[in-house]
């Protein structure tokens, strides 16, 4: 379980997070949900230690506090982020991209198998293990990012807006894709202003506005939420 308790970043004098209490256990889906600079990003860098927290933060990660932990040693706790801008190597292939993933000490001995994993969840990625990433489609693209993310055998996976730029029906398959990634017992924790089908796979949500969150509960009451319908679902 990855949980953060009054989380606020200050950048310069603007403060982008004000005391962001959140949590997602493993095997559970959870979606933050927030307009354009809300501070969704903000919030994913500070859980991954890119971004300087402010004194009263705490993040814990299976009751251990990993609140001061620079970015790779956070990894190693099972905390893989999957950026906005996909952060892989467009000139490498699909096959060594997802090898840079197993990087951390605790994926290494299990590349072979994470590998399989990978390919077995993404099926378009085993068949093209030799295409250079640039060549890709923004969907092939995000696919890519995700299995490097699962190459570090995360317990949780924070996702940034995984489906921005993405054609409808490649939206759909990435869902259905996380689904299945929350099946095999990983716990995500994605932000998105795709509220349709984030809530649709989410077990809960959280809504983030102007650094503050001024909702949360479970999907189903979300979806139903006229707060939500309005500002998110665009009803
Ligand atoms: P989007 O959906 O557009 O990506 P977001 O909800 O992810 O937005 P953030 O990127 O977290 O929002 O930004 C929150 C606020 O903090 C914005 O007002 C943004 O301009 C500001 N901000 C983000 N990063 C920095 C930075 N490095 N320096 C100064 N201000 C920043």
């Amino acid at each position: 379980m990855l949980e953060t308790r009054n989380v606020s970043v200050l950048y310069g004098r603007h403060r982008a997070l004000e005391n962001v209490s959140a949590s997602v256990a493993k095997g559970e889906i959870v979606v933050m949900l927030g307009a354009n600079g809300a501070g969704k990003s903000t919030f994913l860098r500070a859980i991954a230690g890119q971004t300087r927290k402010m004194d009263g933060a705490t993040v814990l990660m299976d009751g251990t506090d990993i609140t001061h932990r620079p970015p790779h040693e956070i990894v190693e706790t099972g905390i893989a982020l999957v950026p906005e801008d996909r952060g892989i190597f467009a000139d490498l292939t699909v096959r060594e991209n997802l090898i840079l993933g197993a990087h951390p000490a605790r994926a290494r001995a299990f590349e072979a198998d994470n590998l399989e994993r990978v390919l077995t969840l993404f099926p378009k990625l085993a068949e093209r293990p030799k295409q250079i990433v640039r060549t890709m489609s923004g969907g092939e693209r995000q696919m890519v990012a995700i299995g490097r993310a699962m190459m570090s055998a995360p317990a949780i996976l924070l996702l940034d807006e995984p489906s921005l730029g993405l054609a409808p029906m490649l939206c759909t398959e990435l869902f259905r894709a996380l689904a299945r990634i929350k099946d095999a017992g990983v716990g995500i924790f994605l932000v998105e202003q795709n509220a349709k089908q984030s809530l649709a796979i989410a077990d809960r949500g959280y809504l983030l506005d102007n650094g503050h969150i001024v909702g949360a509960g479970n999907a189903a009451a979300l979806t139903k939420d006229e707060k939500v319908k309005a500002a998110y679902l665009g009803e």
